[in-house]
């Protein structure tokens, strides 16, 4: 009689598809609870894991990085296995994937990112903050990406966390970034920056930013660089002071007085100003001699709609800022993976609490599951994947009690190694990746430095290997 799936003889196996947060929270559930013996393989396009905690966070805020800690802690437990260097789609496709494991869960983020739409968003010197963020982190994906900061003004449109990350990098001393992993042609190119004025511009209003405390208030303490803010942008409209007067979120409440010190700041002799620009739209990118020179806004004012909500609407009022570079710091997006439904508008795997579902149909997937990103659009801080994870995974757990469908040929945990050695993919196992982080780390240690990060894939093979 076959061994019941969910024995340590057949176990569920579960193959979870990118390596960030949210696929660790995942994997962590999963491995952690008792009821069900499961087994994960976790495959990642890139030689190494954790997604945008190596890929995205900034690389002066090192404290944050330390989650990875915990992921480690996870990758070593005995029912686990890394396959870096192995894309869905490309090296693995999904009906492969669905016939030798009994579930999917993707965890795979949003890579590219939203445009704004405006005439001149193509131009030379215009560019999405993702593209500068993987560039500055040493992203195989941006290697070849060059920006010219011998320009002395820059604008970055949108004012969430990714933006303030943008500005600060922008606005430290190469002494400030010296100390923290930041690939080192980054820190070359920043070297050489003339940049004396950031422009930081939202369309909404100051109740209304979406960056968090810690991050703005950091802009207070730049070495080299003022924050500013208007202090007629921080006189606020009647809904939006009703607002930050009821509020029971207290980061509203000190964004607004972070930005209150901005605009008493009086510092104004160090060589580089940061401006924060509330209430104000891209409306249109300048050309000259085939790069960006100039952008277009339009003052808005804000309204408030039936539901509450506060809206940005144009008045006849505009400004131009004559910059040469334009980062568009408005949101991830996610991208499709073949063969799995995607829904293009919000950029997401269109889902039921994780449950992958037929976008036209509603129908679900039975065996496929999503988390993080990929399920909910790209919003909220690394921690908030670890509850997002576990609704997936103890939603995948319950279904699986209620129906236990199981694929016709699994893979033994044992087998998955031939079977990527059989389609002549150059995978990196956890081991692997653990010898190119040593080998990272070492060399970062000669520099006084956390990391030093090697950011080709063919670099990072011939360490492993
Ligand atoms: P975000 O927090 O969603 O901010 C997006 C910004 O873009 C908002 O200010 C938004 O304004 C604006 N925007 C959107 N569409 C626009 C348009 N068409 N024109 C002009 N402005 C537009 O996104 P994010 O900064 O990319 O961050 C993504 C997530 O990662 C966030 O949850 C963030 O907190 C997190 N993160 C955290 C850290 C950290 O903890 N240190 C660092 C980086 C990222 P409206 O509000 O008006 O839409």
């Amino acid at each position: 009689m076959p061994y019941p799936i969910g024995s340590e003889q057949r176990p569920l196996r579960i193959a979870i598809i990118g390596s960030g947060p949210a696929a660790f929270y995942a994997a962590g559930d999963l491995l952690k609870q008792t009821e069900t013996h499961v087994e994960v393989d976790m495959f990642d396009r890139l030689p190494t894991p954790y997604g945008l905690v190596r890929g995205g966070v900034a690389p002066d805020h090192q404290k944050i990085k330390n989650v990875t800690k915990i992921y480690e802690r996870i990758a070593l437990l005995p029912h686990f296995r890394f396959w870096g260097n192995v894309t869905f789609g490309r090296d693995i496709q999904r009906e492969e994937v669905l016939a030798h494991f009994d579930r999917i869960i993707y965890a795979v983020g949003a890579k590219s990112d939203r445009q704004m739409g405006i005439p001149g968003e193509d131009l030379a010197g215009s560019y999405s903050a993702t593209e500068f963020v993987g560039w500055y982190n040493g992203h195989p994906d941006y290697l070849d990406l060059s920006f010219d900061l011998s320009v002395e003004k820059v604008a970055i449109i949108g004012m969430g966390n990714v933006a303030i990350d943008v500005a600060r990098v922008l606005a430290k001393t190469p002494k400030e970034l010296a100390n923290t992993d930041i690939a080192d042609y980054a820190l070359e190119t920043l070297k050489q920056s003339r940049l004396q004025d950031i422009y930081v511009i939202a369309r909404r209003g100051p109740v209304q930013a979406a960056f968090t405390p810690p991050e703005v208030r950091e802009m207070l303490e730049l070495e080299q660089t003022v924050a500013m803010v208007n202090p007629a942008a921080l006189k606020l409209d009647n809904a939006s002071q009703r607002i930050l007067d009821q509020t029971k979120h207290r980061d509203i409440v000190r964004n607004v007085e972070i930005l209150q010190r901005m605009a008493q700041n009086t510092d104004h002799e160090k060589p580089r100003r940061l401006h924060f620009m509330f209430e104000y739209s891209p409306l249109e990118l300048y050309e000259a001699k085939g790069a960006v020179c100039g952008i277009k806004l339009v003052k808005n004012k804000l309204v408030e709609t039936e539901d509450g909500r506060i809206k940005a609407e144009a008045t006849d009022q505009f400004e131009e800022l004559p910059v040469g570079l334009v980062f568009r710091s408005i949101g991830y997006k996610g991208v499709a993976l073949p063969g799995v439904p995607f829904d293009e508008k919000n950029g997401i795997i269109p889902n039921h609490e994780g449950r992958v579902i037929d976008l036209k149909t509603g129908i679900v997937h039975p065996r496929e599951y999503v988390v993080g990103w990929a399920k909910r659009g790209p919003t909220g801080v690394i921690g908030t994947n670890k509850p997002d994870s576990l609704e997936t995974a103890r939603l995948l757990l319950k279904d699986y009690q209620a129906q236990k469908t199981e694929t016709a040929e699994p893979l033994k945990p044992e087998t998955v190694e031939t079977w990527l050695k059989s389609k002549n993919i150059d995978f990196v196992t956890f081991a692997g990746w653990k010898k190119l982080d040593q080998f990272e780390m070492e060399e970062g240690a000669r520099k006084g430095k956390p990391r030093q990060k090697i950011t080709t894939i063919e670099a990072m093979l011939k360490i492993i290997n």
